[in-house]
């Protein structure tokens, strides 16, 4: 079968699209034929060595594959070949007491496909059994692929790191990119009055289809205070914030007294200043949240089959294409996901 591997770190990486061996699958295992696999920053940080961990090279990236099962292990009884799958990218020990309650994202021996693993830039791959969720019907692999990772991450965010409720209003951060987008639909859903920003006219445009009432320019200065005017001064109940650097103290100053601030993933930067006087006389609570666990990516694809959340896809490139893929991401011209397809 043939692969996506990263040779070498840099910025950009060095990429071979090459034969290597089929992978077979063990008594837990199934062998899934990949249709799709997303491109998240995930993969840049892997591309530009920037993650606290040191991956192996060469290595298949990738962490938001779907495909359909090709043959399963000795002891698999709940798959058989032909099912659709989307692939639960943390894969965690399934025996650790956060796994037992449920919070495989807390799991303390997880890793990461497509990092300390071989991901889903591949024709084929083998996974755990227990790593698979079934695809609904009418949702297809591209469109899995396009929410199973970013759409997922916003879930956990909203329903499980904190529960917004209705009539709440929320303030998703970067509301074009999957994390974002994903965002605003699920608030919107959950009864939610959503505002966003976005650094182009398109990427606010796209925001406000997605349901934003106001998507503003992190450019401006004056954008904080222009969300605090949409809340008759009063701030946002919740931020949905996933860039980190300094747009978080600038988030902090539209949040109401007693709301919450979720955070995941900081790719403008992991250090922060942070003014704690505000945050305890406003009683603010700033909420870490990472990956997401196995039931909210089983409730993200249900919505997406019944198509209460719709992916927005910027483009479907052949996996062959993956450095330009890359580069496109690398320098924010996608309008929503980069998916990319086996040849
Ligand atoms: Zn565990």
């Amino acid at each position: 079968m043939k692969a996506l591997q990263l040779m070498a770190h840099g910025c950009p990486g060095t990429f071979a699209w090459h034969d290597v061996p089929t992978p077979s699958p063990g008594p837990e295992d199934v062998l899934v034929q990949i249709e799709a696999c997303g491109l998240n920053h995930l993969d840049l940080w892997m591309e530009s060595n920037n993650l606290p961990i040191q991956p192996q090279l060469p290595r298949t990236p990738g962490c938001e594959p779907s495909g359909t099962i090709r043959a399963v292990g000795s002891t698999v009884q709940q798959w058989k070949p032909g099912d659709r799958v989307s692939i639960q990218s943390n894969f965690s020990c399934g025996t650790c007491p956060a796994c037992v309650r449920g919070e495989d994202s807390m799991c303390l021996h997880a890793r990461i496909l497509g990092v300390e693993l071989d991901g889903g830039f591949s024709e084929c791959i083998v996974v755990p059994a227990r790593q698979l969720v079934a695809l609904p019907a009418g949702l297809s692999t591209v469109h899995a692929a396009a929410l199973s990772l970013a759409a997922s991450t916003a879930m956990h965010m909203l329903t499980d790191r904190i529960q917004v409720a209705p009539g709440q209003s929320v303030l998703v951060m970067a509301g074009a990119s999957g994390v974002g987008s994903a965002a605003i639909q699920i608030a919107r859903e959950l009864g939610c009055r959503v505002c966003s920003t976005g650094s182009t006219p398109e990427k606010r445009q796209l925001a406000q289809s997605l349901g934003a009432e106001l998507a503003l320019d992190p450019a401006d200065p004056l954008w904080p205070r222009q969300v605090r005017q949409w809340t008759h001064k009063r701030g946002v109940d919740v931020i949905i914030e996933h860039i980190g650097g300094k747009v978080i103290q600038q988030a902090l100053d539209c949040l109401a007294r007693g709301g919450s601030l979720v955070t995941c993933g900081a790719t403008a930067g992991r250090e922060i200043q942070l003014n704690l006087w505000s945050l305890f006389v406003k009683q603010q609570r700033l909420i870490g949240s990472y990956s997401r666990n196995r039931r909210d990516l089983i409730q993200t694809l249900q919505w997406a089959g019944e198509g209460r959340l719709k992916p927005v896809i910027d483009r479907v490139m052949d996996m062959s294409e993956g450095p330009a893929a890359y580069q496109r991401l690398r320098n924010r011209s996608a309008l929503g996901k980069i998916v990319l397809t086996p040849p």
